[in-house]
C-alpha cells in the first residue's frame, strides 16, 4: 500500500480554545527529515503568549477538577475514540515530521500511543492512598489526592506524539489543566492531537504554545502559575528547568538522556540475543533514550556475538520512511547527524569501526547503522549519549567488572542483562544504578508501567500508577471524634 501524505495542520498556539499565531517576530520552519525539504513554518511565541496560556489554564482548572473522575474519563475516552478512528492521519504526520519508518509507526508506535490514550483516559478512577484510621487516638485521619493545578509539558522531538500523550492525558485525567510546548522541529502531531482533543474538552483545559525552548520552555518552567513542569529532553536542558522551577518552588519531573548498558554473558543463545539487541538498538534510528546501544560483552563470546551483530546490521534497510520496506529511517536533523558523525570521526585510534559510519549519498539526514568496537570506559562514545544508530562494544571477564563498566557513566535510565542463569541475571540487575532494568529483554515500555531515570537521567516517573500520581498532591485530613 502506497504511503498517503496527510493534510498538515496549521501550526499555531491553542489558548483558551482559540487558535492564534505566536506573537514572536521569528518564523520557524519544520523540515521533513526524510528529504530535508520544508514541510511548513510558523510564528515563534513569546513569554507573553505563555502568560496568556497559563492564565487560560488556571481559569479553566477549578471547573475541570470539580468534575467526577468518571466525567473526565468520559471526555478523555471520546478523545481516544476519535484518535483511534483517525490513526492513519497521525501515522502520516509522525512519518513526515519525525522520520518514523511507516511500517514501524503503523505496527508499533502509533498503536502503542492509542493504547496509552485509552489507558490514561481512565487513570483517575483508581487512585491509591493510605486507609483511613485512628493513627492518633480520638482522630480519624485519611488522605485525599488532589490535582496540582496547571501542568506544563515540555516535549522532545524523538517521540513527539507519544511524549505529548504521556503528559497531557494523565495530567488531565486527575483534574489538572495543561499547557504543552512541543519541540520546535516536530510540532505537527501535537498540534493535530490538540485540535482533535479540544473538541471534547472545555476551553482552556488543554493549551499549546509553540516556539523555542529557550523562550517558551524557559518561561513555562519559571512561571509562578505553573504547578508542575513535566519535561523530557536532554540533561543540559533538564538542569535549567529544575533550576528555574526551584524558584517558586514548582515541582518538576525530569525524563532526561540515557546511555543504556547491555551486558551479554557467555551462556546466551548468540543469534537470538544479537537479533533482539540489534532491534532495541536501532529502534527509532537509535534516537531513543533507552536504546540498547552500549554493548558490554563477555570475552569468550565477544567475537561471535559481534559477528552476529554485524550480520544483523547488514540486513537493515536504510531508506525513505514512507517506503514500507524501510527498517531504518533518517535522523531528525542535520545537527543530530553531524553530532553523531563527529563522535564517530573522533573515535580513539585503538578502536575499530566494524560496520557503517558513513552518510549515504541522498537528501535527508541519514546515517548508516554503525558498530564501533575496542572502546574504553573514558571514551566519549561510551560516556556520551550518541542518539543515533550507533552501537559501541566493550568486553569483560568477570561479573563485577561488567557491573563496574555498566555503572561507569553519569546516566541512569535503562539497562539490560542477557544470560540463561536467572540468579546471576537478578544479581546483576539489582546492582545496576538504573531506573529501568531488564533480563533477556530491552525496551519494555507500557503505559501500565512506571519509567524514569536516576542520576543524570533525572527524577520522577511517567506511566503506571506512580506516574499518574506524580500529577497529584496529597492532603492529610484529620477529624476529631469528640
Ligand atoms: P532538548 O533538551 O534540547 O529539548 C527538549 C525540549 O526542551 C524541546 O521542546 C525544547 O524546545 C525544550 N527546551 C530547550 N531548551 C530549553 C530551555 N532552556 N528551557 C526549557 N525548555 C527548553 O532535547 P531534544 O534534543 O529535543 O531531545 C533529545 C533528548 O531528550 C535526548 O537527550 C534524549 O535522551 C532525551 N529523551 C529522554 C527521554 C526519557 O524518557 N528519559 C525520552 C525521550 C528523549
Amino acid at each position: 500500500m502506497a504511503f498517503t501524505a496527510p493534510a498538515l495542520p496549521t501550526v499555531a498556539n491553542l489558548i483558551n480554545g482559540q487558535w492564534v499565531d505566536g506573537s514572536g517576530s521569528e518564523i520557524l520552519t519544520v523540515l521533513n527529515p526524510g528529504t530535508g525539504a520544508e514541510l511548513t513554518s510558523f510564528s515563534s511565541s513569546t513569554a507573553e503568549d505563555v502568560d496568556r496560556a497559563v492564565a487560560a489554564a488556571r481559569a479553566a482548572q477549578p471547573a475541570w477538577a470539580a468534575l467526577s473522575a468518571r466525567q473526565r474519563s468520559v471526555a478523555l475516552h471520546a478523545i481516544a475514540d476519535e484518535f483511534v478512528s483517525r490513526l492513519p492521519e497521525f501515522i502520516g504526520l509522525e512519518v513526515l515530521d519525525a522520520g518514523k519508518p511507516v511500517t514501524a509507526a503503523t505496527e508499533e508506535e502509533l498503536p502503542d500511543i492509542a493504547d496509552s490514550v485509552r489507558h490514561f483516559a481512565g487513570a483517575a478512577r483508581v487512585l491509591s492512598g493510605q486507609a483511613a484510621g485512628e493513627y492518633v487516638p480520638g482522630t480519624t485521619t485519611f488522605v485525599r489526592r488532589e490535582p496540582l493545578g496547571v501542568v506544563a509539558g515540555v516535549t522532545p522531538w524523538n517521540y513527539p506524539l507519544w511524549q505529548a500523550v504521556w503528559k497531557i492525558m494523565p495530567a488531565l485525567a486527575v483534574g489538572n489543566t495543561v499547557v504543552i510546548k512541543p519541540a520546535e522541529i516536530t510540532p505537527l502531531s501535537t498540534v493535530a492531537f490538540a485540535a482533535m482533543a479540544q473538541r471534547h474538552l472545555p476551553a482552556g483545559v488543554l493549551n499549546v504554545v509553540n516556539g523555542h525552548g529557550s523562550v517558551v520552555g524557559a518561561a513555562l518552567a519559571a512561571h509562578p502559575g505553573v504547578n508542575l513542569v513535566s519535561f523530557t529532553g536532554s540533561t543540559v536542558t533538564g538542569r535549567k528547568i529544575a533550576a528555574a522551577a526551584a524558584q517558586h518552588p514548582t515541582r518538576a519531573i525530569l525524563e532526561l538522556g540515557g546511555n543504556a548498558p547491555v551486558i551479554v554473558f557467555d551462556d546466551v543463545d548468540v543469534d537470538s540475543a544479537a537479533e533482539s539487541i540489534t532491534g532495541a538498538a536501532l529502534y527509532n534510528a537509535g534516537q531513543e533514550c533507552m536504546a540498547a546501544t552500549r554493548l558490554i560483552i563477555a570475552e569468550p563470546v565477544a567475537e561471535r556475538f559481534l559477528d552476529a551483530i554485524v550480520a544483523n546490521l547488514a540486513k537493515v534497510r536504510l531508506g525513505d520512511p514512507t517506503d514500507e520496506s524501510t527498517t531504518l529511517g533518517p535522523l531528525i536533523s542535520a545537527d543530530q547527524r553531524d553530532r553523531a558523525e563527529k563522535l564517530i570521526a573522533n573515535r580513539p585510534a585503538s578502536s575499530t569501526l566494524r560496520y557503517g559510519g558513513k552518510r549515504p549519498d541522498r537528501p535527508g539526514f541519514y546515517l548508516e547503522p554503525t558498530l564501533i568496537t575496542g572502546l574504553s570506559q573514558d571514551d566519549d562514545l561510551v560516556q556520551q549519549e550518541i542518539f543515533a544508530p550507533v552501537m559501541t562494544a566493550q568486553t569483560f571477564t568477570t561479573e563485577s567488572e561488567a557491573i563496574t563498566l555498566a555503572n561507569g557513566v553519569d546516566f541512569g535510565l535503562a539497562g539490560s542483562v542477557w544470560t540463561r542463569d536467572i540468579g546471576r541475571g537478578l544479581r546483576v540487575v539489582n546492582a545496576l544504578d538504573y531506573g529501568n532494568v531488564w533480563i533477556n529483554n530491552h525496551l519494555v515500555v507500557a503505559p501500565d508501567l512506571p519509567i524514569g531515570g536516576l542520576n543524570a537521567s533525572g527524577y520522577g516517573k511517567e506511566g503506571g500508577q506512580l506516574g499518574i500520581e506524580e500529577f497529584t498532591r496529597v492532603k492529610q485530613i484529620g477529624i476529631s471524634l469528640t
